[in-house]
């Protein structure tokens, strides 16, 4: 099985990005997982810390384990928005292949004191993890609200991100270029979208040269991912557009079913639901670069 930073290496080189889909149940991590198995596709299954205190750290490392091992697919296991260090060692303890290590709402020098230390206690925890370091603004919560904040005062500078890179050491940055988390409820209907600092994201790449992450995915404009990656985008985040497929669909089929309570024969149409949400992102992530060479 190929590691993480291969799997990046190589989307990096094939103008593609690797789709990291959030997960608080099984039912969006086997949909999430049988996207993955019918594309053959590499996927990042993301935890964040109030998404793995419900489900259970270990429990979440040892779910994706066994899909990994079962499916042969490269389904990686990505710690999101840590926001301590000892929250971030209980993940890499329990094998976690990243973690995203979130000081961005502290000031510069205590992000990057902090950030430093952790990489180096988290890869002697575990060598070959990969650590995340955030900058800038890109709001909080994946969840569907009324207006969406206006993120445009705290975009990452390329020189910014280059000093936080080499003074911290972090493998993987997630800076902020115009994307936050969460959906309007316009763009849930399908009325807006959001939109990226495409120049920024090329000018990030060129001054840093490691991968970037784009998080707060949902709800972008199609046109704006396929630019974004062309740019040096090499992991997307979505997660509220699968959490809205997952309460549409759990609505739905329990209104088709009023009396039905056997958990198992209500919810395989939300697990298709979700499954075929991620598939539409795992596609248009991984046609990029066959759009460039065509
Ligand atoms: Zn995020």
């Amino acid at each position: 099985m190929q590691t993480l930073r291969e799997i990046l290496d190589q989307a990096q080189q094939r103008g593609v990005a690797v789709g990291h889909f959030n997960i608080s149940d099984l039912v969006l991590l086997k949909a999430v997982a049988a996207a993955a198995q019918e594309l053959s596709l590499p996927v990042l299954v993301g935890a964040s810390q109030g998404e793995r205190d419900f489900m259970g750290v270990r429990q979440i490392a040892a779910l994706v384990k066994s899909l990994r091992e079962e499916s042969g697919v490269p389904i990686f296991l990505n710690a999101d928005h840590t926001h301590s260090l000892a929250k971030a060692e209980e993940a890499a303890k329990a094998g976690f292949d990243s973690i995203v290590f979130d000081l961005s709402a502290l000031p510069w020098d205590e992000n990057v004191r902090q950030t430093r230390e952790a990489v180096t206690a988290l890869k002697s925890i575990s060598p070959s993890i990969l650590i995340e370091g955030e900058i800038g603004d890109i709001g909080t919560g994946s969840e569907v609200r009324e207006t969406m904040a206006d993120v445009s005062k705290g975009l990452t500078t390329p020189e910014e991100a280059k000093q936080f890179i080499d003074a911290t050491g972090i493998d993987i940055l997630a800076p902020a270029v115009g994307n936050m988390h969460g959906m309007s409820r316009s763009m849930v209907r399908g009325e807006a979208r959001k939109h990226l600092d495409i120049t920024r994201i090329a000018e990030i790449k060129k001054a840093t040269h490691v991968p970037l992450t784009l998080h707060g995915g949902s709800g972008t404009d199609d046109e704006d991912f396929r630019k974004a990656i062309a740019a040096g985008i090499n992991i997307v985040h979505i997660n509220t557009e699968l959490r809205v497929a997952w309460r549409q669909s759990l609505e739905a089929s329990l209104a088709k079913n009023p009396d039905e309570v056997v958990p198992y024969k209500i919810l395989p149409p939300v697990i298709e639901a979700v499954k075929q949400a991620a598939i539409s992102r795992l596609r248009l992530f991984n046609s990029v670069g066959l759009v460039a060479q065509a």
